[in-house]
């Protein structure tokens, strides 16, 4: 099988990384991939978003399977086409993407669904925002409507910072994304991200992780794409798992199927978990930056024959083969992240660290230069590791962090401490 990955992360490095020890893969590409990548496929200068060029591109290369990490070509339609064209693809249509890409659009579905959320209101002006927002009283979330690289979601403590930030939204900070306004009630409680695929019928669990947003340590500090993940997330029991299977979960893909949009690909739902009942955050239509590094980790080959199941509408003749384990990873940031950060300088030593299904160190942003690598983004590495119980999975990643010799970069050293 010949196959196609769409995107240029940690993600995707962890995604071919484990495709790529599946006995069916005869041919991997990622496009555009990274220095990291490089190492273990081929990579390839495309224009993700580009449906016609992305069409072009597996004709020419005879690809018979396309796997698409991030939500940017999702939400672009980039699926829709290249399966109006006849080929196989891993990931929702334009219409099913609006999970992750509208938050009105999925509050609507809970409702549709009666899947429990916090209580909101949709706008779309900002009188109206401020009058229930003053009805409301804070704590209050105030969130664009659209996709905003998680900078659009303001936790608001205080009435002020609500009005502001709908101000600020409806002021166009968030530009498009900001045109509308969904205001939320405050939950409370522990949040988990819960990974499932879906072939618009049937539900998958694939795994539990929680991360690690903020940039320092304790959980302080300014939010980015994320410092580090673990999985599984004890907090996820087998109960409150099955609960979001049955109340939010399953009830909202029906409601996708019964709008004929079903959602083909991997829903990772964001949870809010308060007294073992959890209540939707948010829907993601592609697996979490770190997280999948974890769960790809534990999943490791059968990976491939999932998503192709989950593609080809089969879900329902496969199981997931667990091992009692635990992964966790810790991201190596340039310094400066998630502010202004340099770009260029060497990192020495990814070599020397152990590559096997217990170790990997993914690379997010990383280049080649003069045979050495270089750092070309603000999250650069991932470094992950998988063991019988999670210390013993940190540890594994906090060695291999040690091995590397990067003075431009940083990392936080508490990864995994609200579990341990
Ligand atoms: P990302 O994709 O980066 O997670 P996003 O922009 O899609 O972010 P949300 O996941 O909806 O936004 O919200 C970001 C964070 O804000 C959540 O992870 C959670 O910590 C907090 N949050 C969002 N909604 C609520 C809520 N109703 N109550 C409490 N906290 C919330």
């Amino acid at each position: 099988m010949n196959i196609l990955i769409l995107g240029s992360g940690g993600r995707e490095h962890s995604i071919a990384w484990a495709v790529m020890q599946n006995p069916k893969c005869d041919k991997l590409i990622v496009a555009p991939g990274n220095a990291g990548i490089a190492g273990i496929a081929e990579c390839a200068s495309l224009d993700i978003l580009d449906g016609a060029a992305v069409i072009g591109f597996c004709e020419a290369e005879a690809i018979d399977f396309v796997i698409i990490g991030p939500e940017a070509p999702l939400a672009a339609g980039v699926a829709d086409r290249l399966r109006e064209s006849g080929f196989l693809v891993f990931g929702p249509g334009a219409e099913a993407a609006k999970l992750e890409a509208s938050k009105s659009f999925t509050k609507a579905i809970c409702d549709a669904a009666g899947a429990p959320t916090a209580g909101y209101g949709h706008f779309t002006e900002a009188e109206a925002a401020k009058a229930y927002i003053r009805t409301q009283g804070a704590p209050i979330v105030v969130k664009a409507d659209g996709l905003a690289a998680g900078k659009g979601v303001i936790v608001a403590e205080t009435l002020d910072q609500a009005l502001e930030a709908v101000d600020d939204m409806f002021g166009g900070e968030f530009g498009s994304a900001g045109a509308e306004v969904v205001v939320e009630e405050f939950m409370e409680g522990e949040e988990a991200s819960f990974f499932v695929l879906c072939d618009g019928e049937t539900a998958l669990p694939v795994g539990t992780a929680q991360d690690h947003k903020r940039v320092g340590e304790g959980d302080t500090g300014p939010n980015t794409g994320g410092m580090g993940a673990y999985s599984p997330a004890p907090v996820m029991s087998e109960a409150v798992t099955q609960k979001a299977l049955d109340e939010i979960v399953r009830p909202c893909l029906a409601e996708m199927a019964r709008r004929s949009t079903p959602f083909q690909g991997v829903l990772f739902v964001g949870l809010m978990i308060k007294d073992g009942q959890p209540r939707l955050v948010e829907y993601n239509v592609r697996f979490g930056d770190p997280e999948c590094q974890c769960l790809m980790m534990r999943l490791g080959a059968q990976v491939l024959d999932l998503l192709q199941a989950a593609a080809e509408g089969r879900l329902s003749e496969m199981s997931v083969n667990w091992a009692e384990d635990h992964a966790l990873t810790v991201v190596m940031a340039a310094n400066g992240y998630p502010g202004e950060y340099e770009k260029g300088s060497v990192i020495k030593g990814v070599a020397d660290c152990p590559e096997d299904s217990f170790h990997m160190v993914f690379h997010a942003g990383t280049g080649r230069a003069e045979g050495q690598f270089v750092a070309t983004g603000g999250r650069v590495l991932a470094a992950t590791a998988r063991g019988n119980s999670l210390q013993e999975a940190r540890d594994r990643a906090y060695a291999m962090v040690d091995q590397i010799d990067w003075p431009q970069g940083f990392c936080r050293r508490d990864i995994g401490w609200r579990a341990l």
